[in-house]
């Protein structure tokens, strides 16, 4: 199993540049992470029944056992974020707002939009027939009402004080291929690119895309093989994280994002390329179970995106998957991660901290 992922990086495109000296100027003057550091982070999910004390009490058992950030999800809700965010950095915590990005399940205003949706190859919208699970109401990236719809959120979330970053989750499209572990799950069998899960083919991007190449995608045979097509999908998923990271920027906030393990891999199977993005940090969820590895990809993974990140204005904190791992494999987990060149390790989620795992936290910590 490893040898194909070796094959598969050995065409590994050297990373580009990808810095903004204009826009660097709006954010504060200082080390995103220093050297010697290395950051702990944790993804949370706010929820509505939490009382300030009981959050309080939470955001101190992180800060207690090393932890660093947390990363709250608020379902891009900027008044919620604002009035957690001072709960958590007066325990010290950093704060990330965390929002889906292109996947918008729930979202009232995208709702009254059916056109804003992404349309599969065999003709079907996310809006009322989301692929693999219905919590998948992706949006079209192309759509100009979309995609100010999804920035509009961003700008939100980059306006509230005592935010560290805006964090952007499912930039991205919806999976090509799932992760090959979760395909018994679904039943599935995905040995080549299926119209069912192919985005998007509506009506915007497939003429926006003959207007430029002059051939149209539902006419391919096959279109898992035309590399313009491709290219014009990394492409707009690219430009929501580049103008995503001038709105950050220019509210004094660094822009963050959770993506798939490593750039080709990503590409792969959900048309993201991390590394050609303008972006501070990423946070690749390397979660090995889910691809039917073992602990040690965590560091083939981290070390794969670090060099592909060279040359960039990127840093990698490596993303584990905690219910995976007994506290012994999570130790060696940071480790993996730390000695590939990771700046960081966010955990996920904070549900799933045990004390034990919390305090292989502190230990780590404390040790270097
Ligand atoms: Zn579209």
């Amino acid at each position: 199993m490893k040898y194909l992922y070796y094959l598969l990086v050995v065409f590994a495109a050297s990373s580009c540049l990808n810095s903004s000296a204009q826009d660097e100027k709006a954010v504060k003057e200082k080390n995103k992470t220093e050297n010697s550091d290395f950051k702990y982070w944790v993804w949370i999910t706010a929820s509505p029944e939490k009382s300030d004390q009981e959050y309080t009490e939470e955001f101190k058992k992180y800060k207690q056992h090393g932890i660093d950030a947390v990363l709250i999800n608020t379902e891009a809700d900027a008044e919620l974020l604002a009035e957690l965010a001072p709960l958590a950095k007066n325990e010290g915590l950093e704060v990330h707002a965390w929002m889906f990005t292109v996947n918008r399940p729930g979202d009232k205003v995208a709702e009254k939009h059916p056109e804003w949706y992404a349309v599969s190859r065999d003709g079907k919208s996310t809006y009322d027939q989301p692929p693999y699970v219905d919590y998948y109401k992706w949006l079209c990236p192309t759509r100009e009402a979309s995609k100010d719809h999804i920035l509009s959120l961003v700008e939100g979330l980059a306006k509230v004080e005592d935010v560290e970053s805006v964090h952007l989750d499912y930039i991205r499209y919806s999976d090509i291929f799932l992760p090959i572990g979760l395909l018994p799950k679904y039943d599935l069998e995905q040995n080549e690119e299926l119209p069912r899960y192919d985005f998007c083919y509506c009506e915007v991007c497939v003429a926006e895309f003959e207007k430029q190449h002059h051939k149209n995608p539902m006419d391919f045979e096959n279109p898992a093989i035309d590399m313009e097509w491709k290219q014009f999908r990394l492409n707009k998923v690219k430009a929501i994280v580049d103008e995503a990271y001038k709105i950050a920027h220019d509210n004094g906030k660094y822009l963050t994002a959770a993506v798939f393990p490593y750039p080709e891999m990503a590409d792969h199977m959900v048309r993201q390329r991390w590394d050609k993005w303008d972006v501070d940090m990423v946070l690749p969820m390397i979660y090995y179970n889910f691809y039917n590895e073992e602990v040690d990809w965590i560091g083939y993974a981290t070390g794969q995106g670090v060099k592909d990140l060279e040359g960039t204005n990127t840093e990698l904190h490596t993303g584990i998957y905690l219910p995976a791992l007994n506290p012994k494999e999570l130790k060696q987990a940071i480790n993996y991660a730390r000695d590939n060149g990771a700046k960081g390790a966010a955990f996920f989620d904070g549900g799933a901290f045990t004390p034990e795992k919390l305090e292989v936290i502190e230990s780590v910590k404390h040790a270097k």
